[in-house]
């Protein structure tokens, strides 16, 4: 077995939208900034799933300044760091996350990320869980001009 964990952080602006978090797409009025789709929660998830099969982080497999990633849906670089995992000899075995935003107020959309999470991973529903946090009006994100991730992945050494 093989933990990795993984952060990510994108600018919250008001925006048509869709707001994109774990390959979820809400219409809120508000989007999230940033390299590719700006999914922060799919970053953070790739980053742990990076991190537990010891390949180093998104920005190095994906870098910023290349424009093929610029507008890049986050569920396809998933699906990548994924096959990158797989090709090491690594299984995804169940991810958690947490994700700190002021604003919009996701409670009512958590099941539905982490269903989206779920399917982006290729795992069962109770394998892909996501926990929100407000940050009670603390910095950025608590602010509402930002939306942090943070997450956890169990990888399986698929190899012995
Ligand atoms: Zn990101």
């Amino acid at each position: 077995m093989r933990i990795g964990q993984g952060f990510d952080v994108h600018r919250l602006r008001k925006a048509p939208g869709p707001l994109r978090l774990g390959g979820l797409q809400l219409e809120v009025g508000l989007a999230l900034v940033g390299h590719s789709d700006g999914d922060v929660l799919l970053h953070a998830v790739c980053d742990a799933i990076l991190g537990a099969a010891g390949l180093g982080d998104l920005g190095t497999h994906f870098p910023e300044d290349q424009a093929s990633w610029q507008d890049a849906d986050s569920r396809q670089l998933l699906k990548r760091v994924l096959e990158m995992a797989g090709k090491a000899g690594f299984r995804l075995h169940n991810v958690d996350s947490t994700i700190v935003a002021g604003r919009p107020r996701l409670a009512e959309h958590r099941q539905d990320i982490a269903d989206s999470l779920a399917r982006c991973c290729g795992l069962d529903a109770p394998l892909a869980n996501v926990k929100l946090k407000s940050n009670e009006g603390f910095d950025a994100t608590g602010r509402g001009e930002a939306i942090a991730a943070y997450a956890v992945a169990l990888l399986l050494d698929d190899s012995d």
